[in-house]
């Protein structure tokens, strides 16, 4: 097993998340901090929330891509360490949602960072973002 391999298969046993609101409007991220809420008791499958992209894997964005955003979300990316991962919360973080063509976006997140899971909703409840964890670490498990 290479040095990544290994990296990605511990990580993904626990894994770290950084919350980045591009421009959301505060539902997307009252959803996902009831999703880290004891109510969902996602800690028993070790996702923790973080406070510094130095020590993510996960980076679950919420909001279209704001033009003072952009520069921002990039350097978060950036700092966050190999193997990294990127969800989209919400339909702004996919395509701009309702905020698309408005003067100040750019779109969704993927139009910045490259994204691995998507999840829809406006805003998506708990569930569906644990989902998307769950459905990105069996993305990542199974190579695809
Ligand atoms: S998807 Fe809906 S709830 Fe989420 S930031 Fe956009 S407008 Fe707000």
């Amino acid at each position: 097993m290479s040095l990544l391999k290994l990296a990605t298969w511990a990580r993904l046993k626990s894994p770290w998340i950084l919350h980045v609101n591009t421009g959301a409007c505060n539902s997307c991220d009252i959803e996902v901090l009831a999703a880290l809420t004891p109510r969902f008791d996602v800690e028993r499958f070790g996702i923790l929330l973080k406070p510094s992209p130095r020590h993510a894997d996960i980076l679950v964005v919420t909001g279209a891509v704001t033009r003072q955003a952009a520069e921002r979300i990039k350097r978060v990316y950036e700092q966050t360490p190999d193997p990294k991962f990127v969800i989209a919360v919400g339909a702004c973080a996919i395509g701009g949602g309702v905020f698309q063509n408005c003067y100040g976006v750019l779109g969704g997140v993927d139009k910045i960072i490259p994204v691995d899971v998507y999840v829809p909703g406006c805003p998506p409840r708990p569930d569906a973002i644990i989902y998307g964890v769950a459905k990105l670490i069996e993305k990542v498990t199974k190579g695809g």
